[in-house]
């Protein structure tokens, strides 16, 4: 095992990439990249690592390095450093475990009461308002204190359908807009929903949210096959009628699709359905599926990392060409930090039974990775939340600082060691050994910054879409 490497607080951090076209430099930390030749990226990287190495370099790799210093390629900058204390401004709460599909994925066994069969449970009022409270008040004093949050977030997931509580998702958005009336600073609401709802839930969703994403197959087919209805029947019509209704209100919306090996060779044709039928999509995150859950007990299978990037690529000049966004979670050159969520900074997330979890994949105690990341619960003698800061020291070490594996990857301050709840699963961060996406992060990454040295600007374009 590497030793965990010490990060100084500002550095040159430098790396030689090689894609279809010839070597490139990239700094991430200052997102800068450069088409060179190899002989310039060999006296580059040489200076980086070694300023003494100027003395014996010939004019010309002078010159090189010359230039690459006058574009800020050797500058020192500060490494990313993550959250503060735990002061969060952001809710998710998960209202219920009860499902009204049984997806044969599903990471939680959503209406089945994840793996172990735990009971199907709703919310209690009581804890939905004191966690809603206690962010508003975190966002006032945050306000007080000189530094404007801006507003404060609750965000309705679930480890089940959250419409399934539908009475509690209405008293979760009367408490939101009281607690904001409260604290004077503005509520955002966002949701994730499965997408079968009422009438009513319908009339409800696009009244009141700020931000909804759907979960969707993509296609009719898979759709069907791999999200059926509890009773076993179809859920394309019902989602693709929500779906409707979202665009004909005008409220933008994002499509999640989970992509298992039977769906890969048809990324392009779900992008070109999406966008062809649902032009109110923001983006398509397009996300391959991970073996947990009912995935373990069903014929889904992941697909192989060579399959999804080459599908995905295609994919993405369809996207392209439909101006729509196309996204997959590790892939995100745009992006400069030092944890791949906001599990290392104690994400408040709360279960239906009212406990806290920093994961939004863990949501059960009878779950041994709670362990690692339940972090809290509601109290009910104290109507209030308490927390465990011995627990939330260790969550901050779910960073890519502590990640030895991490270290030479120029995805690190980027992907920054990818889904702690995937990779890091019953071992130490020091232990973490990278997995089956660490190929999909960095193909994926690495076309990110080719097309990007490829972009030409719309005057110097000799066709419409400006490659
Ligand atoms: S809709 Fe969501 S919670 Fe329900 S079974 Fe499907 S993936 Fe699980
Ligand atoms: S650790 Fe992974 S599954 Fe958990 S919240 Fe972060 S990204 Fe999601
Ligand atoms: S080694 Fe893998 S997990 Fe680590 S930063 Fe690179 S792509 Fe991400």
């Amino acid at each position: 095992m590497k030793p965990v490497p010490t990060y100084p607080e500002t550095a040159v951090e430098l790396f030689a990439l090689r894609d279809g076209v010839g070597p490139i430099l990239y700094a991430p930390i200052g997102q800068l990249m450069a088409r060179v030749n190899e002989p310039a990226a060999a006296c580059a990287l040489a200076y980086a690592s070694d300023h003494a190495a100027l003395e014996s370099m010939t004019e010309d790799e002078r010159a090189v390095v010359n230039e690459l210093a006058a574009h800020g390629f050797f500058d020192e900058r500060p490494l990313p450093r993550g959250e503060g204390a735990f002061r969060p401004v952001q809710v998710t709460l998960f209202p219920t475990n009860r499902c009204n599909l049984r997806c044969s994925y599903c990471y939680a066994f959503g209406g089945e009461g994840g793996a172990s069969g735990e009971p199907l449970v709703e919310m209690s009022p009581d804890v939905a308002r004191a966690a809603i409270d206690f962010v508003a008040d975190n966002a006032r004093a945050l306000a007080d204190e000189g530094c404007e949050p801006g507003c404060f977030i609750v965000s309705i997931h679930g480890n089940g359908e959250p419409f399934c509580a539908f009475g509690l998702m209405r008293e979760i958005v009367r408490f939101g807009r009281e607690a904001s009336e409260r604290v004077g600073v503005p509520v955002v609401f966002n949701t994730a929903t499965n997408g079968v709802l009422s009438d009513e839930q319908l009339d409800f969703l696009l009244r009141n949210f700020d931000s909804v994403n759907i979960s969707f197959d993509g296609l009719p087919a898979f759709q069907d096959a791999n999200r059926p209805t509890a009773g076993g029947g179809g859920s394309f019509a019902s989602i693709d009628r929500t779906m409707r209704a979202l665009q004909d209100a005008g409220v933008e919306f994002g499509i999640r699709t989970t992509v298992t090996a039977s769906m890969v060779a048809r990324m392009s044709e779900i992008v070109a359905f999406v966008a062809d039928n649902y032009a109110a999509t923001e983006q398509i995150h397009l996300e391959p599926v991970w073996e947990c859950g009912r995935c373990t007990t069903s014929d889904d299978a992941m697909p192989s990392a060579q399959a999804f990037t080459e599908s995905y690529l295609a994919a993405l000049d369809v996207a392209d060409a439909r101006g729509v966004k196309l996204i997959y979670s590790g892939a995100r050159q745009e992006l400069v930090c030092d944890a791949f969520c906001k599990v290392g900074g104690g994400s408040f997330t709360v279960t239906p039974a009212g406990d806290v979890t920093a994961c939004y994949e863990v949501s059960y105690a009878s779950d041994p990775r709670s362990q690692r990341f339940f972090f809290g619960r509601f109290d009910e003698q104290a109507g209030a939340f308490v927390f465990d800061r011995g627990k939330l020291e260790e969550l901050g070490r779910l960073n890519v600082r502590n990640f030895p594996y991490c270290s030479d990857c120029f995805c690190k301050w980027h992907c920054a060691g990818d889904c702690a709840a995937k990779v890091l699963v019953g071992i130490s961060p020091e232990a973490h050994a990278g997995s089956v996406r660490c190929e999909v992060n960095r193909t994926l990454t690495l076309d990110q910054i080719s097309r990007k040295l490829d972009w030409n600007p719309p005057e110097e374009r000799g066709d419409a879409d400006g490659r």
